[in-house]
């Protein structure tokens, strides 16, 4: 057909969007501003609501990387604009030109030490949720700072999330499922280890994450319902946390040996001034605003520019790939058009 795409954004929604759009003929360029695809599904250890593997979702996308669709890696897209009946995108110094665009951005790990009384960054073993996925990658468990593994941890639902503090009011609604299935892993992992998770609310809004719930308490986590006011450090690396159990109205200290974040989906840095340029502007909550929520969530109010996966808000890899689905199809009703 002779038309190029351009998507910005080599995640699951970019690959997944990538490959459906080079199967209906057309020339897709794939920007991706790291060194690997993948997006940060691809730093994860084993995914809810299975445990499978990430790796093997990945390399599913990745294979079809082969000329048609392409990947430029280590290219960030810094400008888009319009020209024309073309876009014009503008990445390391060189100008590249697409029929239309899909931005697939992506989101950014809420940075914990904006939290600064859970003392991320200040105590070695307050770690996030991400920096255990990448110890079960690792070691298979996670391992405090000295070496030793931990016998009692707690899970903090929430961080940089319904936070009106930090200007997060909304829900990043995988941290609930994620701290469940890692609760899991621990236990899994080191059978003897107390495992607390101090949520607000349990959001286990898809598909197993209920059961994925009920394993969890079957293997003896236990969930206490507040939300943490501080940590401070005790001897040897040890946490001290203090909450309010909100159920009993009880005040409660405890020590543990490891505190786990459970870090929010924050929107992409540089994305509202990527879409600046095509006169689009982000959300209340900082995430690229789409035409129609119903009816058409990967759409934009731009022309020819269309939007899928976590750049839109929080999700799961299922809702990216159906959205990178959608999106191929609306940009191939646009591109017949033309
Ligand atoms: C701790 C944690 C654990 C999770 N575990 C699971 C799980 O087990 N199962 C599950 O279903 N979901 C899980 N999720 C959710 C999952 O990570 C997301 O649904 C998924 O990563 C969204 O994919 P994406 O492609 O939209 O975004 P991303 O993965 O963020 O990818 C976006 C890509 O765009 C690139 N990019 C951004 N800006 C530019 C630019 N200007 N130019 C070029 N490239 C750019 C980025 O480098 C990135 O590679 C988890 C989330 C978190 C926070
Ligand atoms: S999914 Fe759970 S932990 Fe994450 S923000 Fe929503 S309620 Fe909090």
């Amino acid at each position: 057909m002779g038309k190029d795409v351009a998507i910005i954004g080599g995640g699951v929604a970019g690959l997944e969007a990538a490959n459906q759009l080079a199967t209906l003929g057309y020339n897709v360029t794939v920007f991706e501003r790291n060194a690997q695809p993948g997006g940060h599904a691809a730093k994860w250890d084993r995914l809810f609501p299975n445990q499978r593997h990430s790796h093997e979702v990945i390399d599913s996308l990745k294979s079809h990387l082969n000329g048609n669709p392409a990947i430029m890696l280590s290219t960030a897209i810094s400008t888009i604009s319009r020209n024309g009946q073309k876009f014009k995108l503008d990445a390391k110094g060189r100008a590249f030109e697409a029929d239309a665009i899909l931005i697939a951005t992506g989101f950014e790990l809420f940075p914990a030490e904006r939290k600064e009384e859970y003392g991320y960054g200040i105590y070695e073993n307050v770690i996030t949720s991400a920096e255990l996925e990448e110890m079960f990658a690792k070691n298979g468990k996670p391992t405090m700072k000295s070496g030793e593994t931990p016998k009692k941890i707690a899970f903090i639902h929430c961080v940089g999330s319904r936070d009106e503090k930090v200007n997060k009011p909304y829900c990043s609604k995988v941290c609930c499922v994620t701290a469940v299935k890692q609760a899991i892993e621990v236990k899994d992992s080191i059978p003897n280890a107390e495992v607390f998770n101090l949520y607000m609310d349990l959001r286990m809004f898809g598909p197993g994450y209920e059961d994925l719930y009920k394993e969890a308490q079957q293997k003896g986590v236990t969930f206490i319902r507040g939300r943490l006011s501080e940590a401070s450090e005790l001897d040897e690396g040890r946490l001290l946390i203090k909450t309010e159990d909100t159920l009993s109205s009880c005040p409660l200290k405890m020590s543990v040996d490891m505190v786990v974040l459970m870090v929010g989906m924050s929107p992409a840095i540089g994305t509202s001034e990527l879409i600046a340029g095509l006169g689009l502007h982000p959300n209340k909550d900082g995430f690229v605003d789409i035409a129609d929520q119903h009816l058409y969530p990967t759409n934009t109010t731009a022309e020819g520019v269309f939007v899928a996966g976590a750049c839109v808000g929080p999700n799961n890899i299922t809702d990216s790939v159906n959205a990178a689905r959608s999106a191929a199809i609306e940009i191939h009703q646009y591109l017949s058009k033309k």
